[in-house]
């Protein structure tokens, strides 16, 4: 079931959940939410974020913010301090 992020047409109306983005499973692909399940205010779907949670590029970041480094290996024996 594709997961999908809504916020109120007009945030200034809506109430607790919608006034902010927040997601929504929809059971079926092409379904989707056109009021808050909450208090019904008409709410519109945002573009789903890219798939970031993937790659190569998304492990060494996370690494890097855990605290890790990464060494290059540059010569027998020698490593470079990628970051
Ligand atoms: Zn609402």
């Amino acid at each position: 079931m594709p997961l999908h992020e809504y916020i109120a047409e007009d945030p200034a109306k809506g109430c607790e959940l919608c006034r902010r983005p927040f997601e929504h499973l929809d059971r079926q692909p092409d379904h989707f939410l056109k009021s808050c399940p909450r208090c019904g205010a008409p709410v519109r779907r945002l573009p789903s974020a890219p798939n970031i949670t993937q790659g190569h590029t998304t492990l060494d970041r996370r690494a890097r913010e855990a605290g890790f480094h990464k060494l290059k290996r540059v010569g027998k024996g020698t490593y470079e301090k990628e970051y």
